[in-house]
């Protein structure tokens, strides 16, 4: 327990629970669980272990460790906010684990603690958890500053995303002073990730033929830094070639609000070259925008996006999972598709169940 929390219990003083009566019901029954207080010293003592017993909590579907969550994390939203979160992405084989593996073993070695964490809703290529293999970023594993957590399985966007945002909270609270949050630029998952970093980094490599084919434009737009990895041995002229196509391609764009011009650099994740100037930038882009106010805009902004985020998610859940909407769903829409129902009025009909 930490002597400074304002959650340190003095002798002598009788308090209140902590724990909301029906949920420490619960858990009297299940006797398995600490309490909120529990969770809430160990985190901001850094406890990784406790941190990582909270983040199941996040995960988790019961509504009882929901309630546990969600007091956990109110207690933690006070010490939370004072990180630098970076969004990393790429296609499948750029290199990020190997980036982060060893750009994140430079910013552990400089004293920062680094927290790894993803955002994959249901990729086949992972079975829903691009940080689950086991071989990858074995280094930073084992590096006593690095906390490295998988993604939470399939699910949603939705969800994952506000499931990473308050493993966010978390992991900050708990000291973290770098988050990294790893996305496979392959779908909708980078524009959650954009919605939830300050800094947003795509890695690409170097490839025969047009440089920018298979990168969505919409990506490179809101791309605070674009890497080209693998600048090593043969390799180096073809990836300076795709350093200048991208800069001239990022010249087409407007200016971001940010203030700040992306720019395009190289490296070599495997030989640890190049990542001294990324650092630099990534610091650079920080100074800039808490001195021009745009780091503080872009999170508010995202607190709002994350609100309608929610709203919408529930109303979409709440209209699904109705069982009356449900029951009659398929038969509508097979009506739709045999030509039987125009689609507008099929759709008027579903939203009207509930209030039937
Ligand atoms: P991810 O799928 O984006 O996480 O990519 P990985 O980090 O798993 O890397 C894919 C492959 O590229 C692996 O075989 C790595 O060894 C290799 N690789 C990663 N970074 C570099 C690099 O800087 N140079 C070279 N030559 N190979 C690299």
């Amino acid at each position: 327990m930490m002597n400074d929390s304002a959650l340190t219990v003095n002798n002598g003083v009788a308090q209140p629970p902590m724990v909301n009566p029906d949920v420490a019901k619960l858990f009297g029954r299940r006797q398995a669980l600490p309490e909120v207080a529990e969770y809430v010293d160990g985190i901001l003592a850094g406890n990784v272990v406790m941190l990582s017993r909270a983040i199941t909590l996040i995960e988790s579907r019961r509504n009882d460790h929901q309630q546990v969550a969600q007091q956990v994390l109110e207690a933690c939203r006070p010490h939370a906010g004072r990180s630098v979160r970076i969004g990393i992405t790429g296609v499948p084989g750029a290199g990020k684990s190997t980036f982060i593996e060893t750009f994140g073993g430079m910013i552990t070695a400089r004293g920062h603690k680094l927290a790894v964490l993803a955002i994959d809703p249901g990729s086949e290529r992972s079975k829903g958890s691009i940080l689950g293999d086991k071989t990858r970023m074995e280094t930073l594993s084992a590096d006593p500053h690095a906390f490295i957590r998988p993604s939470p399985g399939t699910g949603s966007l939705g969800g994952v995303a506000r499931k990473t945002g308050e493993t966010v909270i978390l992991c900050e609270a708990a000291g973290f002073d770098y988050i990294f949050i790893e996305t496979i630029g392959v779908g909708q998952s980078e524009v959650a990730v954009h919605s939830m970093t300050d800094f947003f980094l795509l890695l690409l490599i170097s490839g025969a033929g047009d440089e920018l084919q298979g990168i969505k434009r919409g990506v490179m737009e809101m791309s605070d830094l674009i890497v080209i990895n693998k600048a090593d041995g043969a390799n180096i002229p073809k990836a300076q070639q795709a350093q200048a196509q991208y800069q001239s391609a990022l010249r087409l764009f407007p200016p971001p609000p940010s203030g700040w011009t992306p720019h395009v650099l190289t490296c070599s994740a495997m030989e640890k070259t190049g990542l001294d100037t990324i650092l630099h930038n990534i610091e650079g882009y920080i100074a800039i925008t808490k001195a021009n106010g745009y780091f503080e805009h872009r999170r508010r902004e995202q607190a709002r996006y994350r609100m309608y985020e929610t709203i919408n998610e529930t109303l979409q859940n709440n209209f699904y999972r109705n069982e009356r909407i449900a029951a009659r769903l398929e038969q509508v829409e097979q009506r739709v598709v045999r030509g039987e129902l125009n689609p507008y009025e099929a759709a008027a009909q579903l939203l009207m169940v509930k209030h039937e």
